[in-house]
């Protein structure tokens, strides 16, 4: 144990590896407990060249920061191509003139900026919000923050609410224009992946996989992590560390954190989601024949109802079905043998498709626990406590800033700033 890093980055997701990506100029170590690096921008290619994203997909206009970090890597984004508005579900018309002054409500909040923090459109629930709301639009808005942010209207405040009204703006407030790129929502070619591997690559610093952080202590002159992997445990030390860590797990494995910082950290939630991305074959293949188990007649097992795909021609080249499942409904089947979950995706699939049943080349799984950060309420005033450096120990990741990849790039970026700073 007797190297010690500049800086040792603790988790591998987009956030890790901006800020390793950031310091590439420095000695740094990337520690990170999966086999893949890129956390939840999971994707795998394919030889025939299409790829399935198990996680984050979408760029859109406003994430100018991944957008930056593209261009720097020289990486390509393509048009998502298929952004669709069938969220928000069928409506009958007089269901549509219930939810409209509700609609207006939210875009008057919206069009009157306040501070992130202001009481009361952060401690205030979607769910109190709503208090006499007709039963149809309280389950618009579930369905709403269920698609967008994994969880449920008490889990979501009024705030977090106004971020994902709309096209996922990066502001709350509509009344000063937000930046946008002139590209429109676009993908990256060959799946999201290619991003963070990217990152990982350019930034030249050592990465370990498969070595989970187990506790961090800081000291004189550096901090001590441990780690444990298939070989054992070790430990490392580091002048300087970036924590990267789901704020769930951050807040266990550091040690001596202030009051405040671990309220704050024991505050953060995620939703869960089950991705089972679907491969269709080009037009005149037919796919293997998979095994279909029993499944629950009942549970719901796409919960985005196919509207999200990867772009191209799909009769000409193949492509995948972005299926997943958020909280509510993957808490059901949660504990399922992974066959069964599949299963009901092909069956959703089918019943929805059955013009492309045949053409299902495979089906992917993977169960997040730590999906998205909710928008809890409260999180705005959390905010200055999660982003706060403990020593030497500086945090980032989507739940310090916002719950997605720009968010959590631009975490990353200031999180070196930090680290660059003290070293
Ligand atoms: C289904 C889904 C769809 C999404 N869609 C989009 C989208 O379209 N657009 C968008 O911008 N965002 C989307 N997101 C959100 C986006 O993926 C995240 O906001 C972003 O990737 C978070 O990056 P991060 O670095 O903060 O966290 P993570 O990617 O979670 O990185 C944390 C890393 O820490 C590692 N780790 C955990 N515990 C330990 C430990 N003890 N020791 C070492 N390592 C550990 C994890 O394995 C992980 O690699 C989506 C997320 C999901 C789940």
């Amino acid at each position: 144990m007797s190297h010690c890093y500049d800086v040792a980055v603790l988790g591998a997701g987009v956030a890790g590896l901006t800020a390793a990506y950031r310091l590439r100029d420095r000695d740094v170590v990337v520690l990170e407990a999966d086999s893949h690096v890129g956390g939840r921008t999971l994707s795998e290619f394919f030889e025939d060249g299409s790829w399935a994203n198990y996680a984050a997909q979408y760029v859109s206009n406003d994430k100018l920061k991944v957008i930056e970090l593209s261009d720097e890597l020289d990486l390509e984004l393509v048009p998502s191509g298929y952004h669709s508005d069938q969220f928000r579900g069928a409506m009958t018309p007089e269901q549509q003139r219930d939810l409209d002054p509700w609609l207006q409500r939210l875009e008057a909040e919206m069009a009157n900026p306040r501070p992130a923090d202001a009481p009361e459109l952060d401690q205030v629930s979607v769910a109190d919000w709503l208090e006499g709301a007709p039963v149809h639009v309280q389950d618009f808005f579930e369905r709403w923050c269920g698609q967008l942010i994994f969880g449920a209207n008490m889990e979501t405040s009024l705030y977090g609410l106004m971020l994902l009204w709309g096209d996922q703006r990066t502001s709350a407030f509509t009344a000063e224009p937000v930046p946008r790129s002139n590209r429109g929502d676009t993908v990256f070619r060959g799946g999201t992946n290619t991003f963070t591997r990217a990152l990982a690559e350019a930034s030249g610093a050592e990465i370990r996989q498969g070595q989970t952080v187990t506790r961090v202590v800081q000291g004189e002159g550096g901090c001590t992590i441990e780690v444990s992997s298939a070989d054992g445990a070790t430990a490392i030390r580091a002048r300087q560390v970036i924590c990267a860590l789901p704020g769930t797990v951050a807040r266990h494995v550091v040690d001596g954190l202030p009051q405040e910082k671990a309220a704050a950290l024991a505050n953060v939630r995620y939703g869960r989601n089950i991705a089972t991305p679907i491969s269709i074959l080009p037009e005149g293949q037919k796919g293997p024949q998979i095994l279909v188990v029993p499944s629950r007649h009942d549970a719901v097992y796409c919960s985005n109802g196919f509207v999200l795909k990867t772009p191209g021609d799909m009769d000409r080249d193949g492509g995948c079905f972005h299926s997943y499942i958020h909280d509510r409904h993957a808490r059901v089947v949660w504990d399922d043998d992974p066959r069964s979950i599949q299963s009901g995706a092909l069956r959703t699939f089918g019943a929805a498709f059955p013009h492309l049943a045949d053409r299902v080349g495979r089906i992917g799984f993977r169960r997040w626990e730590n999906a998205l950060p909710h928008y809890h309420p409260g999180r705005m005033a959390d905010l200055p406590a999660l982003q706060a450096s403990v020593g030497a120990i500086h945090f980032c990741g989507d739940y310090t800033w916002t719950s997605n990849m720009d968010g959590a790039a631009r975490s990353g970026e200031a999180a070196a700033e930090h680290a660059r700073a003290a070293l």
